[in-house]
């Protein structure tokens, strides 16, 4: 077999693949850009588990009309580090490659406007190519609608799941997102039914509790770590010993300001509780661990939900001791 360099199309469709494996990834890209543009209020609305549509505004920076086509090139950013220091990093993107690569697998249109401008800009793209740029007036910040995911890789399409549980997935990754932000005001809709609605009032439980429910809310403790713990700065809640979930999918942790996956650090929470459980019964947490930003990667995951932590004991022995010690400072004597 010879061998052929991709076209500019085929190879954005297998670099989508990495960062658009299914609505969830779409929704998660669009809801980082919203809040890298400073919004405080982000509106997220899907159709038929995002496969018909998702759309995600924002009341955020906007983008000034002769940058907005640029937006869609692969690897245009105005968040790269001017250093190239990706370790200082301070937005949740910096690799430029999420506009370009819903707009190589669907139908995007996006409408944005910058304070400065009276006009905004509505821009269509459609697997790949540019449909249409047109001056409008719109309000400041930006509308991101995306439709027909899939429509031409028939292959992908079939890889997803029926719209309820491309749905829950969007739901759960919401939940995560409105909860790591909480100072944002997020309102997420599933046709049309709202589903999720925070103040953005910044206050952790009561968050919680609008994003979960009030009840586990209420019997959650806040957990704060002096600068005795050392190296990791945490805070965040935890679930007192009486409230407990029959899996670990409430575990959760933001490391420096974004939602990761990390099965070593979700057992240093589980293992914190031993002996406060019974068998079979898991903790719940949302905790906001801070470390050095040089002892930690976030450049390791196309979609950037895993990291390489410098000195994952540090921070797996900090999360046990602050637990631990909420845990036994609680109990009765
Ligand atoms: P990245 O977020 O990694 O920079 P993206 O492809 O997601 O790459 O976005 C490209 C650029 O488009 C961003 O760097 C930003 O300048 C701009 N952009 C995208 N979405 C928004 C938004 N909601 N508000 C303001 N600017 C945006
Ligand atoms: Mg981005």
């Amino acid at each position: 077999m010879s061998i052929k360099v991709l076209s500019k199309q085929e190879s954005s469709v297998i670099a989508a693949g990495e960062v658009v494996e299914r609505p969830a990834s779409i929704v998660k890209e669009l809801v980082e850009n919203s809040i890298d543009s400073g919004a405080d209020t982000i509106l997220i609305h899907i159709e038929s588990g995002g496969i018909k549509a998702i759309a995600v505004s924002d009341n955020g920076s906007g983008i000034a009309s002769n940058d907005v086509e640029l937006a869609f090139h692969r690897f245009a950013t105005s968040k790269y580090p001017e250093n190239g220091d990706l370790f200082n990093i301070e937005t949740l993107g910096f690799r430029g490659e999420a506009l370009p690569s819903i707009a190589s697998v669907a139908s995007i249109r996006m409408v944005t406007r910058v304070v400065d401008e009276r006009n905004g800009t509505s821009v269509h793209m459609d697997n790949g190519n540019l449909i249409e740029v047109l001056s409008t007036g719109c309000p400041l910040g930006t509308t991101v609608t995306v439709t027909n995911l899939f429509a031409r890789i028939p292959a992908r399409l079939k890889f997803l799941k029926s719209p309820s549980v491309e749905s829950q997935r969007i739901y759960s990754l919401v939940q995560q997102l409105s909860m790591a932000f909480p100072l944002v005001r997020f309102r997420f809709d599933v046709d049309g039914k709202i589903r999720l609605n925070t103040r953005g009032n910044g206050d952790l439980r009561n968050t919680y509790a609008e994003i979960f429910d009030p009840k586990t809310a209420n019997s959650m403790m806040v957990v704060e770590s002096g600068d005795d713990l050392g190296y990791a700065a945490i805070h965040g809640l935890i679930s007192s010993p009486d409230t407990t979930r029959s899996n670990r999918n409430f575990i959760n942790l933001v490391v420096n300001g974004r939602c990761i996956q990390n099965r070593s650090l979700a057992f240093a929470v589980e293992d914190a509780y031993k002996g406060f459980l019974t068998v079979g019964r898991h903790p719940l947490s949302f905790l906001f661990i801070d470390v050095p930003k040089e002892d930690l990667d976030f450049n390791v995951h196309p979609a950037k939900v895993e990291i390489r932590l410098k000195d994952e004991r540090q921070v797996f022995s900090s999360i046990q001791r602050l637990i631990r010690n909420s845990l036994i400072s609680m109990s009765p004597v």
